[in-house]
Order: structure tokens, then C-alpha cells, then sequence
């Protein structure tokens, strides 16, 4: 048995909390703290930051923590980079569980960009009568300034000054039938994502690829230098068990490992 902090704020996160405590580990979800609502899970649950690398590490020695499995968002920035300095630090084991990105199929109209900056200088060229921010609530403020209409979907509401807005409070998982109709419906013709990837938000992509919508694409940011990164909850769970030296019963064959993007 591993006693184990999981970094939570993703399906793949609790999907790993339940695998992990079924298989007789003990399991400390922690949460950011930014939304309300946070599932039930197996395990315990801790919420908001640590105060930095030096609280992580002081954490992971005070909870007595064996195993560190960084499983936020791809689209967290500052955590992974905590995450792998101070399970360095505390000389621990750590993986970055991050699900793959998605694919441009040949059909879609995707413009790739580096940054939120980038995707709001891009609207403004693209200059669409009515575009999709697909972006969560954090993000918005990148976009203060355009005038054309923004449909704005987040979980919490949002707070931005926005000329035209549309706030949609939705949490996924979304049906392609119900993206079809926020864009219709709307008229939407430019759509801002980030690639999340994943199928829980997967819908949206084919509902534009379907009406021919324009998807301006924010690439994932940067994930820290050397650390093992795992693509499945499988090979997350597999990554435990062989630290706790016994075999396990996930279900992919090995724990797979790539280089960081
Ligand atoms: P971030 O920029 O990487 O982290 C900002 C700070 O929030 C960190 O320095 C840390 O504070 C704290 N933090 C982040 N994740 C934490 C966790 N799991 N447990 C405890 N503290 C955490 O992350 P973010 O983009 O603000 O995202 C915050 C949370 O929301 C993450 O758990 C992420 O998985 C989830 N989330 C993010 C997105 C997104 O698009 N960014 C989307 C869905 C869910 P200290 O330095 O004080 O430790």
C-alpha cells in the first residue's frame, strides 16, 4: 500500500482516486480550490494551494506522502512545474498523468495558436459577427475589447467587461445534438478552444467540423523538463502499484512513458 497525493481537477484525477483506493492505497485528493462542487471520491480530500514549491514539499513530508501523481489539468501551468521540484526536492516518486491532445482531422478548419493573447488577436482578424469562447471563466479577460458578440460558456460565472456578451453556465459533458444547437442557435462562426483534449468536451470540435465553424486552437502550455508523463488512468494506476512493489490488475499491459512535449 502507497499513500499517495493525487493533484487533482480532472475526470482522469477521480477516475484515478476510485482505481487507486480500490486497490488498497491510501489516496489524498487535492483541489486548487477555484470551483464549488467538487465530487465526491474515494479517499481524502484536501482543497487550495500549498504556498509553493516549499509548501508542497513541506506537505508531502508532513502527510507523509510516498508517491506524488500530478493529474491537473493539461492545462495548468504553474502546478506541474511545483509538482516536479518538490518531488524532487523530497526525493519521491511523481508522474504527470496527462491525457493526449487532440487530433486535426482533415476536415477541420483549425488555426493553432500559442497563447490566449494570440487567440483574441486572431478573433479580431478573423473578425466573425459572433464567436464561441470555449476557454473557461479564467480566461476571458484575454478578450476585453473585441466587439463582435462573444458566447461565453464557463462553469462559475464570469467576470469581464465584454461589449456583447452571451454567458452559458454549462458543465460538460456536452452532447454533440446540444453543441449543434449553442451554435446555431447563437450564430456562431469563429470558435476558441484550448486542446484539453479528451472526450468529456470532445463534442464541440465535431459540431464545428459539422457547420464549418473556424476553431482557433490554444496549445497546451509547456510541461516541466524530465518528468515521466503517462497518457491513461491504466498506466497511472500500474505507476502506483510498481512503486508498492507488487503486481497490479490495470488494465493496459505496462506503464507506458514518453517524453514531455
Ligand atoms: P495552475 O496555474 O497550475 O496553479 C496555480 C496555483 O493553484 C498553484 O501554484 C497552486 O498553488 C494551486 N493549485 C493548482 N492545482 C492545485 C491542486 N490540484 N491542489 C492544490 N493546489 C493547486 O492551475 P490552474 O490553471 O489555476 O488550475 C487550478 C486547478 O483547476 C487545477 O487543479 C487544475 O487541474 C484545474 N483545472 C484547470 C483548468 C485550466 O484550464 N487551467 C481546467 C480545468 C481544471 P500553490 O502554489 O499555493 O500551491
Amino acid at each position: 500500500m502507497m499513500r499517495v497525493l493525487l493533484l487533482a481537477g480532472t475526470t482522469e484525477a477521480t477516475a484515478l482516486a476510485g482505481e487507486l483506493v480500490e486497490r488498497g492505497h491510501e489516496v489524498v485528493s487535492s483541489f486548487a480550490g477555484v470551483t464549488t462542487n467538487v465530487a465526491d471520491r474515494p479517499g481524502e480530500v484536501r482543497s487550495g494551494g500549498f504556498g509553493g514549491v516549499e509548501g508542497l514539499r513541506s506537505y508531502l513530508s508532513d502527510a507523509r506522502i510516498e508517491v506524488l501523481v500530478d493529474a491537473t489539468h493539461p492545462f495548468a501551468a504553474v502546478m506541474p512545474h511545483h509538482a516536479a521540484a518538490a518531488a524532487a526536492a523530497a526525493g519521491l516518486p511523481h508522474v504527470r498523468l496527462l491525457r493526449p491532445g487532440w487530433e486535426q482531422g482533415s476536415a477541420n478548419r483549425w488555426v493553432r495558436v500559442g497563447s490566449m493573447a494570440e487567440a483574441a488577436t486572431t478573433l479580431a482578424e478573423l473578425a466573425p459577427r459572433c464567436a464561441f469562447l470555449a476557454v473557461g471563466r479564467q480566461q476571458v479577460a484575454a478578450f476585453q475589447g473585441l466587439t463582435m458578440r462573444l458566447v461565453v460558456r464557463s462553469i462559475e460565472p464570469v467576470e469581464a467587461d465584454l461589449a456583447d456578451a452571451v454567458f452559458v453556465r454549462q458543465r460538460g459533458p456536452f452532447t454533440l445534438e446540444g453543441e449543434l444547437a449553442l451554435m446555431l442557435d447563437n450564430g456562431v462562426e469563429v470558435m476558441v478552444t484550448k486542446d484539453a483534449g479528451g472526450t468529456a468536451t470532445q463534442a464541440k470540435l465535431i459540431a464545428a467540423r459539422e457547420l464549418g465553424i473556424t476553431v482557433v486552437m490554444v496549445e497546451r502550455p509547456a510541461q516541466p523538463d524530465g518528468v515521466t508523463v503517462l497518457g491513461t488512468v491504466a498506466e497511472a494506476t500500474a505507476f502506483v502499484g510498481q512503486m508498492a512493489g507488487r503486481p497490479t490488475t490495470a488494465g493496459t499491459t505496462s506503464a507506458e512513458s514518453r517524453e514531455p512535449a
